[in-house]
């Protein structure tokens, strides 16, 4: 090679900018589907066989291209969404860059057939890497159907970066099922091998658009939710709490039509279900957010999934508040069922997640029960805290404050769920679940659920009215950790103070641990604080001071409530009070259930008396 610089030809740079564009099958077909969009089609027909290497079509019924525009439709920089740069903050077409046909067309051998409604004739052209083979005139109904055959036959890297075709075949299936949704208006059909996969109606109706994709019963279960605020418009469908995925798959996201990426809304969502999902579990979301074009920046990766809001923390703010708002509003007692296998199997699961027993029952039955004696009686105060054993202190002794007695009026507490007093609860199964009814309904209150969202609200709530109090340990406890959890505890060792954990005496990864919130009347162990850490370890989103302090709140009280604890009529009674209370009393910390009903009706049928 010499020295000396040159201009690469046309063909060259095409395949390279291909490289950007286009890196598999299902984005020759976004690409293909999207340009059918913009062109006004209401219907779509998108075949493919062995996964789209060797052959997509996608055939539209959208306007046609110009008789004599066909061919510069496939020269780099071509196109009629935009003239000049303003016209980017009033875009609302899903193309605009005029790369897409350009680039597809220098890595196959690609056909196109076309024409206008005003044309007797249509087009048809065919190309291979970018050079014209063929053009004639032809008889064809008005659209556009674009072949692509033999995806980068001349590009032998990316043909061998293409997966397995069971992988890119899913590919294109998650990808026209997006679309799908992202266009209710539009009719899909996508064929495989001969097969149809998949047919949308094109009512423009979203729920059904769901349920063809996802199924009768995934629209069922869904909260719909409509909003506009200060130039944002959203538009949902949210799953409620008791249906999730293994993975962020069906959180679909778009904006003004468009479907996108974005981590702001992501972490919106998160929030949204933040203690009302299982650990590692995501809600199914599907969202239509409608912003001002100018409001947002696309431009910035080629594929133009990724999308940046000028105002990020304004859109999250809104989409938060909006989804959280609708989740704590709905009733959210999950249906128990006794019927089916496939729901026995998911049960056994929610089971095994359950966080194991370790500590003996009697122990911890004791720090229940002063906390619902404080709960029951908030002015009541420390007297004394003797040295039990090594590192360990004596339960915490209370006794009535006189001079605050008359101030104290328990009803004053605000029942946010009034409906939760209706409960009669009848007795207790197994020590770990209440049982009660009302009128229509049989429930099951899993009481350490309950006990650990009760208690998570109330330092919740004292963090932010800045009254947690902690105790001194007469005798410190001593942690021994790794070089990173001694990192992690570091890192959060301000906001571990402000929850009343005084840590001190950092050196040789070890350290101490001097004070403790006083709702713990038990002495802590140190797998008390491996709670913590781990907890802190996962955490991502660190940056976010009052998620952080949740995270720890929440590990904290999983640890402070455990298993086996007979509880008498009172303690059921209060319990349910201070349930009702709770802003959310349906689910604890960590998503899973507290209350879980089954209907008079539903027991009939199980008895065969209906
Ligand atoms: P862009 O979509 O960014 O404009 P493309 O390379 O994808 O660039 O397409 C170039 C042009 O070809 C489009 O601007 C449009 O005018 C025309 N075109 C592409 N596909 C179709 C179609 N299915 N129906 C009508 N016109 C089309
Ligand atoms: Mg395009």
């Amino acid at each position: 090679m010499s020295n000396r610089i040159h201009r690469l030809d046309p063909l060259t740079t095409n395949k390279i900018a291909a490289g950007e564009v286009v890196d598999r099958p299902a984005s020759v077909i976004k690409e293909l589907i999207e340009n059918s969009i913009d062109a006004g089609a209401s219907s779509l027909v998108i075949e493919v066989r062995d996964a789209g290497k060797d052959y997509i079509r996608i055939s539209d019924n959208g306007i046609g291209i110009h008789a004599a525009d066909v061919e510069m439709a496939f020269e780099r920089h071509a196109t009629s969404k935009i003239s000049k740069i303003e016209d980017l903050d009033h875009i609302y077409s899903l193309g605009f860059r005029g790369e897409a046909l350009a680039s597809i067309a220098s890595v196959s051998h690609l056909e196109i057939i076309t024409k206008m409604e005003t044309a007797a004739m249509g087009i048809q052209l065919e190309m291979h890497g970018s050079k014209v083979i063929n053009k004639k005139e032809i008889g064809c109904p008005t659209g556009t159907t674009i072949i692509v055959k033999n995806l980068f036959y001349n590009t032998p890297a990316r043909y061998k970066f293409m997966k397995s075709n069971n992988v890119e075949s899913s590919h294109i299936i998650d990808l026209i099922s997006k679309l799908a949704l992202a266009h209710p208006e539009v009719a899909f059909k996508l064929i495989n091998n001969g097969n149809i996969v998949f047919s949308s109606s094109g009512t423009g109706n979203t729920l059904y658009a769901i349920a063809s994709i996802y199924g009768k019963n995934h629209a069922k279960n869904m909260l719909y939710i409509e909003k506009q605020e200060e130039g944002l418009g959203l538009e949902a469908y949210i799953s409620k709490p008791e249906m999730y995925r293994g993975n962020r798959q069906q959180q679909v996201v778009f904006v003004n039509g468009r479907l996108v990426k974005s981590k702001i809304i992501t972490a919106a969502i998160d929030e949204a279900y933040h203690t009302l999902l299982p650990i590692n579990k995501f809600a199914i979301c599907f969202l239509y957010l409608r912003i001002p074009p100018q409001e947002i920046d696309i431009n910035i990766h080629p594929t133009k999934t990724d999308i940046k809001f000028t105002n990020e923390s304004f859109v999250k703010k809104f989409i938060l508040s909006v989804l959280r708002e609708k989740l704590l509003s709905e009733t959210l007692i999950p249906q128990m069922s006794l019927s089916t296998k496939k729901e026995e199997k998911k049960e056994q699961i929610n089971f095994l997640d359950r966080p194991l027993i370790s500590q003996e029952f009697t122990a911890s039955k004791k720090a229940h029960d002063s906390f619902i004696r404080e709960a029951a009686n908030p002015y009541i105060k420390e007297t004394k805290v003797e040295i039990k054993e090594n590192k360990c202190i004596e339960p915490i002794k209370k006794e009535y404050d006189n001079s605050q007695e008359e101030a104290y009026v328990p009803d004053k507490q605000v029942i946010l769920h009034p409906n939760l007093l209706d409960i009669k609860i009848i007795g207790q199964v197994f020590l770990t679940y209440l049982i009660g009814e009302d009128l229509q309904q049989m429930y099951l209150i899993d009481q350490h659920a309950a006990h650990e969202k009760i208690l998570y609200e109330k330092m919740l709530r004292d963090y932010k009215t800045q009254k947690i109090f902690s105790q001194k340990l007469l005798v410190p406890i001593v942690l021994e950790l790794s070089p990173s959890e001694f990192e992690t505890l570091k890192d959060n060792q301000a906001a571990l103070e402000q929850l009343g954990f005084e840590i001190d005496g950092f050196g040789n990864n070890s350290l101490l641990v001097r004070s403790v919130p006083l709702y713990y009347g038990e002495p802590l162990t140190k797998g008390f604080f491996m709670e913590i850490l781990e907890a802190l370890q996962k955490e991502t989103n660190v940056s976010n001071h009052n998620f952080r302090i949740e995270k720890i709140i929440s590990a904290a009280c999983k640890e402070a409530i455990k298993a086996n604890d007979k509880l008498y009529k009172p303690e059921m009674k209060m319990l349910m009070q201070q349930l009702a209370a709770l802003e959310n009393p349906f689910t604890c910390p960590h998503g899973r259930p507290i209350i879980v009903s089954m209907s008079k009706n539903e027991i009939e049928r199980k008895f065969k008396r209906t």
